[in-house]
């Protein structure tokens, strides 16, 4: 049904409209690393398959199929650097140079010395399966969560063409007795056309697949994003404007009866909270500017951005009485401002979730074990529900008394994207009983030093 000539016309045409597919998508201005390797890879597959048909026409033609051997180790090649830097890695230059090395000392010695197919197509093969393989390899670890799912569609399709290969480098030699072409020989030879034709079509609507599901990913990530910097612009300037709401309140509601001392007190007092406010916008543009995420890390002694903190929480904690007690703290490395932002977060839950039967109680301290210091913020508030430890430091996630308490689930979500971004961890102490005790960690120094 398949003969070896239909399926090499068939293979030309389909590599030929492929590599016009990609092209066509690098002609809508998509930037897209690979693609014109991709494309390349099925152009030269192409001329490959041209080249092939007339070889096997008669008469014979050791040229052709020499050159179109070579074309099909350079197709696959090109493939597998495609796929490399569809995955931003820099080219395997030794593997591709010894591939090619390979293909042209020992292709040459087979068909253009002994006229001898059979070596070529064992040769071939075992180079595909390497090259295969390597791809596979490497298209299988991928993590990137937005290359990912495609990744491991490609690396399986390479995996597969990798086996077959390998196994057809491995039988292909036992199948011929020199007294005519058998009929296993004709079969092996038909599937290793029909894979290369699925392999050409497969890798590249795969490679398109990927590429539109990184994209894909990518808005939607900057779309969390958007959202969340929105949500958290409002949520963390609420604790110094209500210091500052708070004080000047109080000088509106008694200027003359207030002591001078005490009105100039709780001026500086809302000044302060105003300047922190500062503070916290001009981080926010960074963040929404900077768009490698590179913040401006430095050595940050804890114990300032936790009284940074305190300050910006100032009128609630003067409201609502209780103690706030902080062992001294040691400089990690981070950014200030964030960090600032991670105390008050932490120390804001506390105060709102506190117990109405006992006065608030909060102690803050660390320890330190080689690089990693590991804080601890612990209350003795009416504590987190059963079951909620790990929920609660997600987007938009409240759990326990949601319709008394005032929030909108944002506070824990930022603390363990700063955290995160810091490199380290944050949990609830699962066995805090009475109270919530969070831990997080931070490095010491700037860790690529
Ligand atoms: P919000 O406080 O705005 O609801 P958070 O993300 O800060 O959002 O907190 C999520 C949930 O975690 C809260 O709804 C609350 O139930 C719980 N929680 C956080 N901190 C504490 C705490 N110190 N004590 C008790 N529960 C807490």
């Amino acid at each position: 049904m398949f003969d070896i000539a239909t399926l090499l016309v068939s293979f030309t045409a389909v590599e030929l409209i492929m590599s016009v597919v990609l092209l066509l998508f690098t002609a809508t201005g998509q930037k897209v690393k690979g693609i014109m390797e991709l494309a390349l890879a099925l152009l030269i597959g192409s001329l490959g398959s041209v080249l092939a048909f007339l070889a096997t026409n008669p008469p014979p033609n050791r040229f052709y199929l020499y050159t179109a051997s070579l074309c099909f180790v350079v197709g696959v090649l090109l493939s597998a650097r495609a796929m490399r830097h569809l995955q931003y890695f820099a080219r395997r230059k030794l593997l591709e140079t010894l591939c090619l090395g390979c293909a042209v000392v020992f292709n040459g010695w087979f068909i253009l010395v002994h006229s001898n197919a059979v070596g070529m197509f064992t040769v071939n093969s075992a180079l595909f399966a390497v090259i295969g393989a390597f791809s596979a390899v490497d298209l299988l670890r991928e993590k990137r969560p937005d290359l990912k799912p495609g990744c491991r569609l490609l690396g399986v399709l390479f995996a597969l063409f990798a086996g077959f290969m390998a196994l057809r480098a491995a039988i292909r030699p036992f199948l011929e007795n020199g007294t005519g072409v058998l009929p296993q020989v004709t079969l092996i030879d038909t599937l290793a056309a029909l894979v290369a034709l699925a392999a050409a079509i497969l890798w590249a609507v795969g490679f398109l697949w990927t590429v539109y599901g990184a994209s894909e990913y990518r808005l939607r990530r900057a779309n969390a994003d958007l959202e969340r910097f929105t949500g958290t612009v409002a949520h963390d300037l609420k604790a110094p404007l209500s210091s500052i709401t708070g004080f000047l309140g109080i000088l509106k509601r008694s200027p003359k009866a207030m002591d001078p001392e005490k009105s100039q007190e709780y001026l500086g007092l809302a000044n302060d909270a105003a300047w922190r406010m500062n503070e916290i916008i001009d981080d926010l543009l960074d963040q929404a500017t900077n768009a490698n995420h590179q913040q401006l890390f430095a050595r940050v002694d804890a114990n300032c951005c936790s009284r940074d903190a305190i300050k910006n929480l100032q009128f609630q904690i003067k409201r609502l009485g209780g103690t706030l007690s902080v062992q001294d703290l040691p400089v990690v490395w981070g950014n200030k401002t964030q960090i600032t932002r991670l105390f008050q977060n932490l120390y804001d839950n506390a105060i709102k979730y506190q117990d109405p039967a006992q006065a608030l109680e909060i102690n803050v301290n660390a320890t330190c074990q080689d690089e990693i210091v590991t804080f601890a913020v612990a209350d003795n508030g009416i504590g987190v529900p059963d079951g909620a430890n790990d929920r609660i430091f997600d987007y938009m996630q409240r759990v326990g008394d949601t319709e008394t308490v005032s929030g909108v689930g944002l506070g824990l979500s930022e603390c363990r994207r700063i955290v995160e971004n810091h490199g380290g961890v944050i949990w609830l102490d699962p066995a805090s009983n009475g109270g919530s005790t969070f831990y997080f960690t931070m490095r010491r120094s700037n860790p690529k030093t």
